[in-house]
């Protein structure tokens, strides 16, 4: 079945008797039941198929007649007690012809097994001849003996492919039937009892068997899952007039847009396509079956207060329903389906909301692998950015550019990306890395960009000097080989496969704008650039959260002042680099305000060590050298004495702020200067300044006063007053702890769960990867901390700085902006730890805005 399935119809749970007032009721004892208006079924005993044909017989729908025969009947038939055929027959008339089908409690709990045409024999041919003509007669009686003999009598299926197949129906059933005589030793039989009676008993049989108990375990069955059965009465061209089959839904499979939809597979006429009405072009008995296929979906979509879609028979212009579940619907499809039952009054709008699964919005938002092709898959990671994508591998950032420049799709392949990959990242249609897991660089920077992204596929080997990607298999692949990058699985795959395009719609917007109104916390984006800013907005951002002011050096020519500000020589040269950088970053925080218009924005200052921007090669050091105008020596002493053992755990964040304090004092005056700038043009905004790596109280201290130092003077200097905040960015599990001295010099306390969840568990964030699929799969965790947030004990530490904290400053504002703000098991843990916002990347504010209004729901306030 493909993704786009929401279930199959015997795994949707039948909702029991709200309109025909009937609950099942346990009949110990029952070997049968009449599956008609009224009965009453044992709990349990008769499996899902019977349960909904019931329903449908109930909601007064045309269903065959049916016996449903119960698990523990069935049981006695497999040891070979066979139940009281006569009583069996009775319902069906004289000659009647049956189907035998299988209900288990699960349809995925084993191989649906359907027996047409029991009762088939020389006399039955007789009539049918009358009824049908002799060839269809003919046909559908070689069909029931080829079907009995493999499926009841155990014959081989090969005994029946003879190559040479006469052409002449009647020698076709001789045929089958001598196969069958000289196989078995005896005439096919013609008793209806003998064949139904073998019939019954080979399924029976069949689910016992080694293999289908294995299937069954497999598949999560219970160890003594049983299986009941129906006797139906057979529907298929039986009738004069129109006969046939169909499979009908009231929704559209992509869109979930009302109307009929499927196929329906006349006898007369042929297969006809059904794409949204019944066409006036039909033939008038074709139409009236649609017609009253329509009929019936209405009122199921009523009854069961979802899209529905049927299977059915029609014998002499009668329609039969033989089966009915949920309709096949892609993510789009599914949320179309609910906002179509929210706003006919079907269901409210707060079920609506609960009924979408929040991590489906993202595959909508996203292209993806269509499920329907098949594909090879080279290597596995984590899946760090959802999203499919096929292109050229390309290994650096000359390379993506190129070939972006040429109009081509490109993938960016790194072991690992760093500040110097993010130009490539934006050239490149999807990202793969040999290291690193859901909160490494490239997965950050790829969510940020609504690039899909691979991380951590270790089983790749990366020959970066030589250009190439080697294969688990040996295989080498190379700069311009075209491989699939998808995200979403975590998966690569073997060349360009086909995808299946993003499926945003007015319906999404509208749904969205429900959970809007059902939230009770805010929903902000982590955005460092316009465009990312710009995406946040569109996608329903009440604010930027996390402004990675960084990310914003990383452009080459800021790279290379960023570079000179770090070699610098003297004051002179160190003021130069900081003017330059003042006024890049102050018309980046312009732009930003500019599109934020006035809601807020959280500027988190400088975070990442200064290692991160020195020049890795020596064709960087003399480069650089040569900008600097240094000697390439004194450069590479220089990078080498900057390096640290231990860089993420070094001089970075707040600890360069307390040394190296002109970044953050440059930084405040970008923010502030700006800030005057924007509230010249009207757009009242007051920045927030958020302080990373925290982790004790003077740290705060110190950088406040400067920052307070800077705003006195931008203030003075422009003529304007402004208002701002400060904060701390909670990351280390000391600043959790003493979040109570914290907050006396913070306005906010925003929590970095990345480095949070990496400092608490001590597991390296970059490289949890090579072991977290084992531990997972060991239950050691039940998931990837960095991907859901950890409620036990990184959830601990967030409780325990909220109520520090608050009790310390009551208006203190509570944040989450590492990458759990769009994961909705954390959204909802923070929504009831009482926080004011979460933040994540603009692509999965969709997703958050679900999750918080899910949460708000579940916890009995939403609106
Ligand atoms: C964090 O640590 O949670 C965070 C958001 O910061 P970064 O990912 O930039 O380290
Ligand atoms: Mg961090």
């Amino acid at each position: 079945m493909s993704d786009s399935k929401r279930g199959k119809a015997s795994d949707w749970p039948v909702r029991r008797g709200r309109r025909a007032g009937k609950k099942s009721v346990a009949k110990p004892g029952a070997e049968f039941v009449r599956l008609r208006k009224g009965a009453e079924l044992a709990h349990g005993m008769f499996g899902a198929r019977a349960e909904r044909l019931l329903r449908l017989a109930n909601l007064e729908l045309p269903v065959p007649k049916a016996i449903a025969i119960s698990v523990d009947t069935v049981r006695g038939i497999a040891a070979g007690r066979m139940p009281n055929s006569a009583g069996l027959l009775a319902a069906f008339g004289e000659t009647p012809l049956l189907a035998v089908r299988s209900s288990p409690g699960m349809a995925s709990w084993g191989r649906a097994q359907t027996i047409l045409h029991v009762g088939m024999n020389f006399d039955s041919l007789k009539q049918l001849k009358l009824r049908m003509g002799d060839v269809a007669a003919l046909e559908l009686y070689a069909k029931f003996v080829v079907e009995y003999s493999v499926e009841v009598a155990r014959l081989d299926p090969e005994s029946f492919d003879d190559p040479g197949k006469p052409a002449d129906p009647s020698e076709r059933l001789d045929a089958a039937l001598s196969v069958y005589e000289s196989d078995v030793g005896a005439p096919f039989p013609q008793s209806i009892e003998v064949q139904l009676g073998n019939a019954l008993r080979a399924i029976a049989q069949a689910w016992e068997g080694t293999s289908a108990r294995m299937l069954r375990r497999a598949r999560g069955a219970p160890e003594d899952a049983g299986l009941a059965l129906i006797v139906q009465e057979a529907s298929t061209a039986l009738a004069t007039g129109e006969n046939g089959s169909g499979s009908l839904s009231s929704a559209h499979p992509k869109t979930g847009a009302a109307g009929l939809f499927g196929h329906y597979a006349s006898a007369a006429h042929g297969r006809i396509e059904v794409g949204g009405v019944a066409g006036a072009e039909l033939d008038g008995q074709i139409r009236q079956v649609l017609e009253d296929a329509s009929r019936c979906l209405a009122k199921l979509r009523e009854s069961e207060r979802d899209a529905c879609e049927i299977e059915f028979g029609v014998s002499g212009g009668g329609l039969r329903l033989l089966d009915y579940g949920p309709a096949a619907r892609s993510a789009a499809a599914e949320i179309g389906i609910a906002v179509g039952l929210a706003k006919d009054g079907t269901i409210t709008k707060r079920c609506a909301l609960t009924r979408i699964e929040p991590d489906s919005l993202g595959r909508i938002l996203h292209r993806q692998v269509n499920p329907l092709h098949g594909h090879k898959v080279l290597a596995r990671g984590v899946g760090a950015s959802p999203g499919a994508a096929s292109g050229a591998i390309v290994f650096s950032a000359a390379a993506a550019e190129a070939c972006a420049a040429r109009g081509g799709s490109c993938i960016l392949v790194r072991v690992e990306t760093g500040p110097e990959d993010i130009r490539s990242m934006y050239f490149a249609k999807a990202v793969l890395t040999g290291r690193g897991g859901a909160t490494s660089h490239a997965a950050v920077i790829a969510r940020g960009l609504g690039v899909p992204c691979v991380a951590g596929a270790s089983d790749l080997h990366f020959d970066q000097k030589g250009q190439a990607l080697v294969l688990a298999d040996g295989r080498v692949l190379g700069e311009g080989d075209v491989l699939t990058v998808d995200g979403t699985r975590g998966e690569v795959l073997e060349g360009a496969v086909p995808l299946v395009e993003s499926a945003v719609n007015d319906e999404i917007v509208e749904f969205l704008g429900w959970a809007d109104l059902q939230r009770d916390m805010a929903v902000r984006a982590n955005a460092d650039t316009t465009a990312e800013v710009r995406a946040a907005r569109s996608f329903g951002a009440e604010g930027i959260g996390l402004c990675r002011t960084e990310h914003m050096f990383f452009g080459e020519t800021r790279l290379t002042v960023m570079r000179e500000l770090i070699f610098a020589d003297s004051d002179e040269e160190r003021r130069s680099a900081l003017d330059q950088l003042l006024g890049m970053q102050r018309s980046d925080f312009i732009s930003m305000f500019e599109i934020m218009k006035g809601w807020p924005v959280c500027i988190r200052l400088f975070d990442p060590p200064l290692h991160e921007f020195l020049p890795h090669d020596r064709d960087e050091i003399r480069d650089l050298a040569g900008a600097l105008g240094q000697p390439v020596s004194k450069v590479a002493a220089r990078a080498e004495e900057l390096r640290e053992f231990n860089p993420m755990l070094g001089l970075r964040g707040v600890r360069l702020g307390v040394t190296v304090p002109e970044i953050y004092e440059m930084q405040a005056r970008a923010i502030f200067e700006a800030t005057a700038e924007a509230n010249r043009h009207g757009d009242s905004v007051v920045p927030e300044i958020m302080v990373p790596l925290v982790s004790a109280h003077r740290e705060m201290e110190l950088v406040r006063k400067r920052v307070d130092a800077v705003a006195r003077s931008v203030r003075n200097e422009s003529g304007t007053d402004f208002e701002y905040s400060i904060g701390v960015m909670v990351e280390t599990p000391r600043a959790a702890l003493r979040a109570g001295d914290l907050a006396k010099d913070s306005s906010f306390l925003s929590f970095g769960t990345n480095d949070l969840t990496q400092m608490t568990y001590g597991i390296s964030r970059d490289d949890s990867p090579r072991f977290m699929a084992a531990y997972l799969a060991q239950g050691v965790f039940p998931q990837d901390p960095f991907s859901s947030l950890d409620h036990e004990g990184v959830g601990e530490l967030l409780l325990t700085a909220a109520e520090r904290g608050r009790a310390s400053r009551q208006d203190l504002v509570l944040a989450i902006c590492g990458e759990h703000g769009g994961d909705p098991s954390s959204i909802e843990f923070c929504r009831n730890a009482g926080f004011d916002y979460v933040s994540c990347s603009p692509f999965r504010l969709p997703i958050a805005r679900l999750a918080a209004a899910q949460a708000a729901i579940r916890a009995g306030e939403g609106a």
